[in-house]
């Protein structure tokens, strides 16, 4: 399921219609020296083409704030004194 639908309650299904596609996409300039990998439905992939990584975050605060929770349990597994 698109991350951005569920973080905001949207239903996936009426929103992309019977084009079920799920894109795996990456975002760049969230996190300091690494790369944030995200699914995200036809809708969202397309907006986040069009209106670029700041502005997609900007409009979609509540899957940003996700993104920063989920972030910082992922650091706190993946923080290596050597890092490797
Ligand atoms: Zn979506």
């Amino acid at each position: 399921m698109c991350e951005v639908c569920s973080s905001e309650g949207v239903d996936y299904l009426f929103k992309n219609g019977p084009k079920k596609i799920l894109i795996s996409s990456n975002l760049y300039k969230v996190f300091k020296n690494a790369v944030a990998p995200i699914k995200l439905c036809h809708v969202h992939s397309i907006e986040l083409f069009h209106i670029g990584e700041r502005r997609f975050l900007r409009e979609h605060l509540v899957f940003a704030r996700s993104l920063a929770t989920r972030s910082k349990t992922q650091a706190t597994a993946e923080d290596s004194p050597f890092g490797i």
